[in-house]
């Protein structure tokens, strides 16, 4: 799975909403993702290739 297609259909994998993208205005190559219902949230960062998740 790409980093596009990631950024458009990722989902809670706890409630199944849509995950909303906050992207950081201090650091650039940092995305972050959070689900608007429960605490989910996912960090990525494209100069590492991986992601962090959090509860
Ligand atoms: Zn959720």
């Amino acid at each position: 799975m790409g980093l596009i297609n990631w950024l458009f259909t990722e989902k809670c994998p706890e409630c199944n909403e849509h995950l909303t993208t906050v992207k950081s205005e201090t650091i650039v190559a940092l995305v972050i993702k959070s689900c608007p219902v429960c605490t989910y949230k996912k960090e990525f960062h494209p100069t590492l290739e991986t992601y962090i998740e959090s509860k």
